[in-house]
């Protein structure tokens, strides 16, 4: 029989993925449900982008290319850094991958040995804690209050610091808070890792561009300069340009770095498809609005769910800054017995009953490592949006 690596130890596909496969199966039976659990924007990549790809399959650039983006690629992201971030890199200071999570996992199996620590503020991606696993380390899970927005604070940080500690992870806008830090928000948080010297900073920037009610966007190693040279940026084109399918994210940092995450990737996938990095390049160089007029659309489509959920009795949600999620307390229901007569222990036995009986998927609290709160991807259409939170606010009634 097949005998699993130990470093996988407990690590399945993820809890989401294995969520949303449930609700595919109930949909494929005929069940009408609605499936807001992947964080997948439902538009299209615009055509601009779609063309460059196109055009780059017909000058036959469809050859391995270097190993880490071409110059075309490094170029773009050095120019997108710059002009947005205010960032300076060097061309070997950029690195790019299959997408951000390449970038993620390149970095982790390039630096962290068997009990190096990393610090995961909760709320958190899943796959952060997973990868951390697999590359022999100790994920430190940080629980961030409600009450402090889901932000840590430089107290939680300090404390949760030790000689052991190699990576601060700041994800900003955050899956699955939506939460996002001002650079004043941040400022205190980063001197805590600058007085570290052993403590490197992972800022995953991939939700920059979905930022509400006019903020201003901060990345960690413009807000706090002397951190620059132990901190990776990471960023890509996934969520900005509605380009998952691509597999294209990239990352900057200290050059030493960059090139121990290219050994990585070169005995992995050696470079992201050549194609994608063609697409990559328009998407980085050319006209911007879209993304101006997609993040409005998130913008309402946020309104509108955070104003049926606080209207659902035992539920409880703030105004999530950025992203495409809003976390929410289901607090407020737990203790409840459904009209199908199953008790309401936990944030999964609420999002179990939301899908069994009301026919709506979403993720838990839980299996984020926050509890109990349950996850909403809204990056689905207004019609969807509308008759799955008014499922939610009857399945809420239905328990008092
Ligand atoms: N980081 C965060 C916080 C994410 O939510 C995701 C995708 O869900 C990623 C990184 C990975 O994005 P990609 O690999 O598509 O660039």
């Amino acid at each position: 029989a097949f005998r699993a690596a130990d470093r996988l130890g407990a690590i399945g596909v993820s809890e989401i993925v294995r969520l949303t496969q449930e609700a595919n199966q109930l949909k494929r039976q005929g069940q009408p449900v609605i499936v807001l659990g992947l964080g997948e924007p439902d538009f299209d990549t615009p055509a601009h982008i779609l063309e460059a790809a196109q055009q780059a399959m017909a000058r036959g650039e469809t050859h391995y290319t270097v190993l880490d983006g071409t110059a075309e690629l490094k170029a773009a992201i050095q120019h997108k850094f710059k002009h947005d971030n205010g960032l300076d890199f060097a061309l070997n200071e950029i690195t790019a991958g299959a997408g951000a999570k390449q970038i993620l996992y390149n970095a982790l199996m390039a630096s962290v040995n068997p009990g190096d620590e990393v610090i995961l503020p909760a709320p958190y991606w899943t796959s952060y804690a997973d990868m951390v696993l697999i590359a022999g380390g100790v994920p430190v899970v940080v629980p961030c209050t409600e009450a402090n927005g889901f932000r840590i604070t430089p107290e939680q940080l300090e404390s949760a610091i030790t000689p052991r500690t190699r990576w601060v992870f700041i994800n900003s806008p955050s899956n699955p808070s939506g939460a996002a830090y001002s650079a004043e928000q941040l400022r205190p948080v980063l001197e805590v890792v600058e007085r570290h010297p052993q403590v490197w900073l992972l800022a995953d920037d991939i939700y920059e561009h979905i930022l509400y009610d006019g903020r201003a966007f901060a990345t960690p190693a413009a807000v706090l300069p002397s951190l620059r040279d132990r901190t990776l940026t990471v960023n890509g084109v996934s969520k900005a340009y509605a380009m998952t399918g691509w597999r294209l994210g990239y990352g900057a940092g200290p050059k030493a770095l960059i090139a121990a995450m290219a050994v990585v990737q070169s005995q992995a996938t050696s470079c992201p498809s050549s194609i994608s990095q063609a697409a990559a390049v328009a998407a980085l160089t050319g006209p911007q609005d879209v993304v101006r007029e997609r993040c409005q659309a998130f913008q309402d489509r946020r309104d509108l769910v955070v104003a049926a959920l606080n209207a659902s009795p035992g539920l409880r949600c703030r105004v999530p800054e950025g992203a495409f999620y809003t976390f929410a307390s289901c607090e407020g229901v737990l203790g409840r017995t459904t009209p199908g007569g199953m008790l309401l222990r936990t944030d999964a036995d609420f999002c179990a009953y939301l899908l069994r009986e009301h026919h709506v998927a979403v993720v838990p609290g839980g299996v984020l490592g926050l509890a109990p709160y349950f996850r909403i991807s809204y990056a689905a259409s207004t019609a969807d949006l509308q008759e799955a939170c008014a499922r939610i606010q009857r399945a809420c009634q239905a328990l008092f």
